[in-house]
């Protein structure tokens, strides 16, 4: 049994596989402070994610995790409110009493006022200079600029100091260059951990390994062989308790301007020559900076109805008037040698038929039939599913099995993850356990440099821009369907169809 699980008791117990303890690389020890340690993200995300690299035996011996906060408590009721959390959100492994009883012994608390003076001195002086030390920014944006600069004025900038920045990062261009100019005051590039959890998912880091580790589909990755491609990000869920952010926000703001892009980055990316931080975000760059501005008939924007069951999108953000959209539909066009011509269909929304994100690449017919008319039209689509069922399916073409002729027919080549890699595969990190561990190794592949996210602003302002000044209007959608009629038509203008929403 490797030495990093046997110390903390049986490894089985602390829910640590041994075969895949045996693949776990730990970390030297750290000292990770979250500000904003009592909130919502920090109980529901943070911390559980933390708790479970701790019971896979990632944390050596003297790492050390401090809530930071502000309201008046000490570590053993910081513990305490922890433990509650874990409960609730950390899944199977928190049953063990022993595991969790370990890991709460690593915590800390301080309570700190990110914008005054309170808590600083106590804060630096339970820190150790020597060692990574990990500042996870879990607050309101408009505390980015304030934390970063009491962290440089007490001293705790230097050496191996890095800060994990949540979304949102700004809200248009000109606010995402001022936090970014805010942050590297304070901070050197290198030290800063911009956080979007869509890049922690396996599936997402397994576009990845499909284009770049295959030799099979690079060669048709381009626009004379791809038709189009879709990119869906579905949810069920609607904007209930999160009204006042997300009303200001938007699809766009809230979806589109960063996970949508992060998708469509990944899967237009010219290969990076190793895999690298700034090798892969130099080419995520480009895609950006080649987008055509979006057009006004290229944009779809909707409103979820209410139903017997669950408020509509007005009532749950408490806007009778609202003209935020909680869907969007985007055609839009990359302007390079490689997809000139290959039109990128984005689509997002809450309240949706269900929960589903996949991103379809649909090949092109083959030139010529020799099967004849009656044998029908047929394309290969390659599907990546990021969730549920994270797994790849490749349409086929096939014969009809029987007598009677040549008839043809469209079967998947299913790879699911969980099938194919079997029972480990089911248990993969959760995204902010790998962004996390990232940080304190350093690696920054997956996190968004800032000239990306500006770069990202940049592109999408002139489209929400349109959406506002020109007044395009906000189409009213039934929950459960797959959102206005309109993003239908967006699609059926140029001869395709948007796959079906399924969970
Ligand atoms: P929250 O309101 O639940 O928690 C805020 C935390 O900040 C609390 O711990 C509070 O004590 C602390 N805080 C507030 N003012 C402070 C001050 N002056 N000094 C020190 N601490 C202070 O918020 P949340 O939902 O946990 O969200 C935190 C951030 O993460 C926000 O920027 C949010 O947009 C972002 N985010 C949240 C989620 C989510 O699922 N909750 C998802 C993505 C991004």
């Amino acid at each position: 049994m490797p030495r990093w699980c046997g110390k903390l008791g049986a490894a089985k117990a602390k829910g640590c596989d041994e075969q895949m303890a045996s693949r776990i690389i730990p970390v030297d020890p750290f000292d990770l402070v979250v500000f904003g340690g009592t909130g919502d993200l920090a109980r529901r995300k943070i911390i559980p994610a933390l708790f479970r690299r701790w019971c896979a035996g990632q944390m050596r011996d003297g790492t050390r995790i401090i809530g930071a906060a502000r309201s008046e408590r000490d570590s053993e009721e910081y513990r305490a409110l922890i433990g509650d959390a874990l409960a609730e959100f950390a899944g199977p492994a928190a049953r063990d009493a022993d595991a969790v009883t370990g890991f709460l012994a690593i915590l800390d608390y301080v309570t700190i006022d990110a914008t005054g003076t309170l808590g600083w001195s106590e804060l630096r002086d339970l820190l150790n200079p020597q060692r990574v030390r990990a500042f996870y920014f879990s607050v309101g944006p408009e505390l980015f600029g304030p934390l970063a600069e009491r962290l440089h004025k007490h001293g705790m900038a230097d050496g191996e100091s890095r800060i994990v920045v949540e979304k949102p990062f700004g809200n248009d261009q000109s606010s995402a260059e001022a936090l970014n100019r805010t942050l590297t005051t304070h901070f050197q590039e290198h030290q800063i951990y911009r956080i979007d959890h869509y890049l922690g998912k396996e599936t997402v880091q397994n576009l990845m390994a499909i284009r770049f580790a295959n030799m099979l589909f690079e060669p048709l990755w381009n626009s004379q062989y791809v038709d189009h491609i879709q990119i869906t990000v579905a949810e069920t869920v609607g904007v209930a308790g999160r009204g006042a952010y997300y009303d200001h926000a938007g699809a766009m703001r809230d979806m589109v301007q960063n996970h949508l892009m992060q998708l469509l980055c990944l899967i237009a990316m010219e290969p990076p020559a190793k895999f690298d931080p700034d090798a892969v975000r130099d080419e995520k760059l480009k895609v950006i900076r080649a987008l055509d501005p979006v057009a006004r008939d290229d944009i779809v924007r909707g409103q979820y109805l209410g139903d017997s069951a669950n408020a509509g999108y007005r009532e749950d953000v408490g806007n009778p008037d609202s003209t935020t959209e909680s869907f969007a539909a985007l055609r839009v066009q990359i302007s390079n040698w490689r997809w000139a011509g290959t039109p990128i269909y984005l689509r997002t929304g809450k309240r949706l038929r269900a929960r589903a994100s996949e991103i379809a690449v649909v090949f092109k017919e083959t030139p010529h039939s020799i099967f004849g008319a009656e044998a029908g039209r047929h394309r290969n689509i390659l599907t990546i599913r990021l969730q549920p069922n994270e797994g790849i399916d490749l349409d086929m073409t096939i014969k009809e099995p029987g007598p009677g002729g040549m008839r043809l027919v469209d079967v998947p080549l299913d790879m699911t993850f969980a099938q194919a890699l079997g029972p480990e595969a089911q248990d993969v990190p959760d995204a902010y356990e790998r962004l996390i561990m990232d940080v304190v190794r350093g690696n920054q592949t997956l996190f968004m440099r800032c000239d990306e996210v500006e770069a990202a602003w940049a592109w999408i302002d002139p489209a929400i821009r349109l959406c506002e000044d020109e007044a395009l209007p906000v189409l009213p959608y039934d929950p459960g369907s797959s959102g206005p009629e309109d993003a239908l038509a967006l699609m059926h203008r140029d001869g395709r169809r948007w796959r079906e929403i399924k969970p």
